[in-house]
């Protein structure tokens, strides 16, 4: 459970442009780039579903009916912005854009920024993202390409939890 502390009204949850027969979360007027598009409290569990974002080595959070919707994309026009407030147990994440977005346009951003692994039903799953660069599949930060983890570093992409070395 949580709450929306701020919903900006230029997006919506409509049809997915990429995705047959999902939804999506898509701009409904131009949006400048560094705009808030949701931030979200919720109480943090240890269980990582399809829809939950990961706020540290080992939480997530449900971010309810709304940025649920947020698609994956490789080089996506927004980013996932994380807190975690350990000894209350709840995160607040908020979705800002890193590019300005046209309206019409789906809003997405890289799961692979937040999400150490991804649920059994995405990982491997092709991506639809038909960025110039895309991945081919969709999975978490650990099962990239070094180079990949280094650049989502290197750009200030990547969640402070997400480690670029495997301990195996
Ligand atoms: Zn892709």
């Amino acid at each position: 459970m949580g709450t929306y502390l701020i919903k900006n009204v230029d997006v919506c949850v409509a049809d997915s442009i990429y995705i047959k027969g999902e939804k999506a979360l898509v701009a409904q007027n131009d949006i400048d780039e560094n705009t808030v598009l949701f931030m979200f409290q919720g109480e943090a569990t240890d269980k990582r579903t399809r829809t939950s974002i990961q706020v540290s080595a080992d939480k997530h959070v449900e971010p309810g009916d709304f940025g649920a919707y947020t698609n994956h994309s490789c080089s996506p026009n927004a980013q996932i912005v994380a807190e975690y407030d350990e000894k209350n147990n709840i995160a607040q994440i908020v979705l800002m854009t890193i590019k300005p977005i046209k309206k019409g346009e789906e809003v997405t951003f890289d799961y692979a920024t937040t999400e150490s692994t991804v649920t059994e039903d995405l990982h491997n799953k092709k991506c639809l993202c038909h960025s110039s660069n895309c991945r081919g599949v969709i999975t978490g930060f650990n099962d990239l390409p070094l180079k990949d983890k280094m650049e989502l570093f290197t750009k200030g992409l990547a969640a402070s939890y997400l480690q670029i070395e495997e301990h195996e």
